[in-house]
């Protein structure tokens, strides 16, 4: 009502600044719909009135007027029919667009990974990506063995993006989706309308590719990929591809590909060391709501290989097991229980030479050197470390370890485990070295 009252003494204003005609004709058949934020929009009966309204001439003496009965600062939108349906169908469809869910995993972000030694590069990497797209690393190239967060890395991106950029149209697809996309294209494609493969990913402003390794050559699939990655990369958009190995040892890819992959940055995500580990395990316990005693998660980082995948089916097992049994808390009883057949492979397949082998391979000194009679400290750490290793996870006694230590009397060996047991309470530096090489011996 009130709108309509203004709008009434606005034309009044109008039909002293006009011609009779253009009153007449335009200007009195406006009819006022909306006024909001310094916005008055007013709908005009036909696309005629509405240009004839618009030109300058008229335009900027209905301003002038309305700006006396409403605001200094209003703007005067003159619109018809049509254009103004649109314009509220777009406006729904943003509002629509941002309520939907992120097509990403809600679990896979960035504050939900652990960052530690053996991921840190690539992390930073892929947070700069997020941050500034097809800015600096692009390509961006990520690889490393099964279950060390690549896919969960990606994710982070996408819903990184969602929030940060919605006007960004960002693509995760696996190799595997990419190349049946591509199949059902060429089988659609006779019919000249299905041109949605390459409106899908060339339209795209990130297009993050998961396990490339599994791209073959088979209809021409790196043909089109080579062409999406050109388009794209021309266009300054940001490509992300995710690997279980290097460029250099994916054997089927096409060599003009590779050397594109090789134009960015190539970074690899490490295994992780026993440290982040226990810190992954510890968040998966606080996201999940699991209660677990420390003792438990320790045991669980030394019994595990480094597949952090394999690791969580783990844990969800211990605390899975001690639910059956009420219990609110998982302890070290529901996890050997909960492991018992891992535990039975794992005796069998430890022995003092896996133990020396393995030693040897951390410290980076020679068998000879290790059973020797040096006496130099890099020596005889790893010495002191591997006797205590054999004592403590395997049943010999220490006369026989000692013979197995290149034929060191028994109270050698009982020095050593007595050295680095005590270090272990006081020096956590050992006490990590210590289950750093537990959990390669423990692996599955
Ligand atoms: P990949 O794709 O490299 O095989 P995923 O990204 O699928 O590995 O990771 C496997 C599981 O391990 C996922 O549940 C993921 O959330 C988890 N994960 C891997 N790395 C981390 C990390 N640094 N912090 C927290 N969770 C991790
Ligand atoms: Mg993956």
């Amino acid at each position: 009502m009130l709108l309509d009252d203004q709008w009434k003494r606005v034309l009044n204003k109008l039909e002293n600044e006009v011609t009779a005609v253009t009153f007449d004709l335009w200007l009195s058949t406006l009819t006022p719909i909306v006024y909001s934020n310094d916005e008055l929009i007013l709908l005009a009966p036909s696309i005629t009135a509405k240009n004839q309204v618009n030109q300058p001439a008229i335009y900027n003496k209905l301003t002038k007027c309305v700006r006396e009965e409403f605001t200094l600062y209003t703007t005067v939108r003159v619109t018809d029919n049509q254009e103004y349906e649109e314009s509220l169908k777009a406006k729904t469809q943003k509002a629509e667009e941002k309520a939907a869910p992120s097509k990403f995993n809600k679990k896979y972000t960035f504050d939900n990974f652990v960052v530690g030694k053996s991921n840190q590069v690539v992390y930073a990497a892929m947070k700069n990506v997020a941050e500034r797209p097809s800015s600096k690393f692009n390509p961006l190239f990520i690889y490393g063995g099964v279950g060390l967060g690549k896919t969960h890395l990606l994710h982070a991106v996408g819903n990184y993006l969602w929030e940060s950029r919605p006007d960004l149209n960002v693509i995760y697809v696996t190799c595997e989706k990419f190349t049946n996309d591509y199949v059902d294209y060429l089988r659609n494609s006779k019919d000249k309308l299905n041109s949605e493969f390459r409106d899908k990913y060339r339209t795209v402003d990130v297009l993050m590719i998961d396990d490339i390794q599994f791209i073959s050559n088979r209809m021409g699939i790196q043909e089109e990929f080579f062409h999406t990655f050109n388009d794209l990369y021309q266009s300054n958009k940001q490509i992300i591809i995710a690997s279980d190995r290097p460029p250099k040892e994916m054997s089927a890819l096409e060599e003009r590909l590779r050397s594109r992959f090789s134009s960015g940055l190539i970074q690899d995500i490490q295994e992780p060391d026993y440290e982040t580990k226990v810190a992954i395990i510890k968040k998966k316990c606080s996201q999940d709501g699991y209660l677990v005693d420390e003792d438990v998660v320790d045991f669980i980082a030394q019994r595990t290989g480094t597949n952090i995948r394999e690791m969580e089916g783990i844990l969800s097992k211990v605390v899975f097991y001690s639910s059956l049994l009420g219990k609110t808390h998982a302890t070290m009883e529901d996890a050997k229980e909960a492991l018992k057949d891992y535990g039975e492979s794992e005796r069998t397949n430890l022995d003092a030479n896996k133990i020396i082998t393995t030693v040897c391979d951390f410290f980076k000194v020679t068998k000879d050197d290790l059973l020797g009679k040096k006496k130099n400290k890099e020596i005889v750490e790893p010495r002191q470390m591997c006797i205590y290793l054999i004592n403590d996870m395997l049943n010999i006694p220490l006369t026989a370890i000692g013979e197995l230590m290149g034929g060191r009397d028994h109270t050698t060996i009982m020095h050593a485990r007595d050295k680095i047991s005590n270090q272990i309470k006081i020096n956590p530096h050992v006490k990590t070295l210590v289950n750093d090489i537990k959990s390669r011996l423990l692996q599955y």
